[in-house]
């Protein structure tokens, strides 16, 4: 289960997150949706402390992610982002493993939960594990972004508009990868997307921010049947 507890996070005059509390189950999708410039990329950057919130907390399965180190956060916390970030000069295996070679994980072992993510994700490994990024069309770039994300078995997958940059049949293909993904590993999943239509596909829980405040929350239907 992840909480948030009354989170914070101020930018000089602006206030990005505002007492946002918000609990996730474990093993649903949760979707953040507002319009542009609600915080709902600063929440997600909030979640797996790429910044410090200026009040409140982030728990997973009530561990406070304050005291877990890097490395362990990192193991516990998979992040995909829309311009994926895959290192150009490295093979797909390589980008795959960094975290798993953070943690030390023997070779034989990294060999074989790549190859394990490649197929997870739809790609085939005898193909894809030794090309580099550049060879790989924009949907296949972001397979590998959601194989990387997963590849220490984290227990909570961050996803920021991981589907935005995509052509639409790309994208659905991509949409239907990653709820059959979630369906195999249980994974909990925090998406942030400004489709609506993206958030009721994939959703359990739908989360609406607006300046930075959480004004509604509540499965797909509920939110949909509202005057
Ligand atoms: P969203 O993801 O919903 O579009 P963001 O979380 O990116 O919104 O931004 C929320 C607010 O915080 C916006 O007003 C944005 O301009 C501001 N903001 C976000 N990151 C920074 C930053 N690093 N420095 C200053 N302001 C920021
Ligand atoms: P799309 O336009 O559908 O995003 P691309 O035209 O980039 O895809 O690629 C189409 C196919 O060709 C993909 O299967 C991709 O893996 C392959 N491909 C693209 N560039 C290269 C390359 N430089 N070397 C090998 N295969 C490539």
């Amino acid at each position: 289960m992840i909480v948030l507890d009354r989170l914070t996070k101020r930018f000089g005059a602006t206030t990005a997150v505002d007492q946002l509390s918000l609990t996730v189950p474990t093993g649903s999708i949760c979707a953040l949706v507002g319009p542009s410039g609600c915080g709902k990329s600063t929440t997600l950057r909030l979640i797996n402390r790429l910044i410090e919130p200026d009040g409140g907390r982030v728990l997973i399965d009530g561990t406070d992610t304050a005291s877990l180190p890097p490395v362990a956060l990192r193991r516990r916390i998979g992040y995909v982002i829309q311009s994926i970030g895959l290192f150009p000069h490295w093979s797909i295996a390589r980008n795959i493993s960094t975290v798993p070679e953070l943690l030390g994980w023997p070779e034989a072992r990294i060999d074989a939960r790549v190859d394990e993510l490649l197929g997870l994700v739809g790609l085939d490994p005898a193909l894809f594990r030794n090309r580099r990024p550049h060879e790989l069309s924009g949907g296949q770039q972001q397979r590998v972004g959601v194989a990387r994300a997963l590849a220490a078995d984290p227990d909570l997958l961050l996803m920021d508009e991981p589907f935005g940059a995509l052509d639409p049949v790309t994208r659905d293909g991509l949409q239907a990868a990653l709820i059959d993904i979630q369906a195999r590993t249980g994974k909990t999943v925090v998406i942030v997307t400004h489709d609506i239509d993206e958030a009721i596909r994939l959703a359990s829980l739908i989360a609406v921010l607006d300046k930075g405040r959480l004004i509604q929350q509540g499965a797909p239907r509920d939110l949909l049947s509202r005057p």
